[in-house]
């Protein structure tokens, strides 16, 4: 096989969480360029399928689900039914996640804590206990997972204790299912992005106030896209990462030098 060649996903079965929007979508995007089936699943069952339907074509086919990946219950039936589906499961990107606004510690409410750690850390456990079952069983798998650069370094001016702490257990998760399950073939790895143009951020990037902080922190002076989050998803995905295992790998324009 070329190195090239390595970078592709022909034929192998890639589920996507929160894969109807923003990064998520980019990276379906991507995993169907390189010959990927796509299950996309997410909190709104609609969404997921509009998605889903606006993307195929091109004899491309793509599955579309709701799923909250809060519920343990929700998430195994949901990994049994596209088991069920295909026989058998290949790459696992957790990039469900939310945010909830800039809160200082002093003032959040317990629930607010809670939302923030319920998806971004909770679901992602779930969903990587129950997938990680199924590539176990298989032997073998990849599992990528939507971290921050704020898991890594705390955002400054904004504070938000609850979303910089559930991507640090993101990272931390991420090397400790690695260990645990890098003998038996499954590779578990995060991506760290700086600020990316969604519907999570756009204002915030566009506030004049926020701008010397956020773009002008950055080396690269600039905002992520989408797909740059996509691309390296997709190689951490694919064999062409097939040494990489409990990585958190950066991609935040150079945020994280300075
Ligand atoms: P968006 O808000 O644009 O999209 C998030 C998607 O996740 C939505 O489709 C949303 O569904 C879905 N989702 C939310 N909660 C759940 C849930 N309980 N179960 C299933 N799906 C759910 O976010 P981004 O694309 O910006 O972010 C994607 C990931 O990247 C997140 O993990 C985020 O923390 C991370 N990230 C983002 C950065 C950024 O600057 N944008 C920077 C660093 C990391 P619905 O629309 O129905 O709510």
């Amino acid at each position: 096989m070329s190195t090239l060649e390595k970078f592709r996903l022909d034929c192998r079965i890639c589920v996507v969480t929160g894969g109807a929007r923003g990064i998520g979508r980019a990276i379906v995007v991507a995993m169907l360029d390189a010959g990927a089936y796509v299950e996309i699943a997410d909190l709104d069952a609609r969404a997921a399928e509009a998605a889903a339907q606006e993307l195929r074509g091109n004899g491309r086919d793509i599955g579309a689900s709701g799923l909250d990946v809060t519920s343990p219950a929700a998430v195994d039936a949901y990994c049994a039914s596209v088991r069920g589906k295909h026989g058998r499961i290949d790459v696992l990107v957790n990039n469900a996640g939310i945010g909830r606004g800039f809160v200082p510690a002093e003032t959040m409410t317990d629930e607010t804590w809670r939302q923030v750690m319920d998806v971004n850390l909770d679901g992602l456990f779930y969903c990587s206990r129950s997938f990680g079952r199924v590539m176990l069983e298989q032997g073998g798998g990849a599992i990528v997972n939507l971290g921050s650069m704020s898991g890594e370094i705390v955002n400054r001016p904004q504070e938000q204790a609850h979303y910089n702490a559930s991507k640090a257990g993101v990272h931390h998760l991420t090397r400790s299912l690695a260990a645990e399950w890098g003998e038996r073939g499954v590779r578990v790895n995060a991506i760290a992005p700086t600020y990316v143009e969604t519907d999570m951020t756009t204002e915030f990037i566009a506030r004049e106030d926020l701008k010397p902080y956020w773009i002008g922190a950055t080396p690269l002076g600039r905002a992520g896209r989408p797909e740059e989050i996509a691309s390296v998803v997709l190689f951490l995905a694919s064999d062409a990462a097939s040494l990489v295992t409990g990585a958190i790998v950066l991609a935040d324009g150079g945020y994280t030098c300075w």
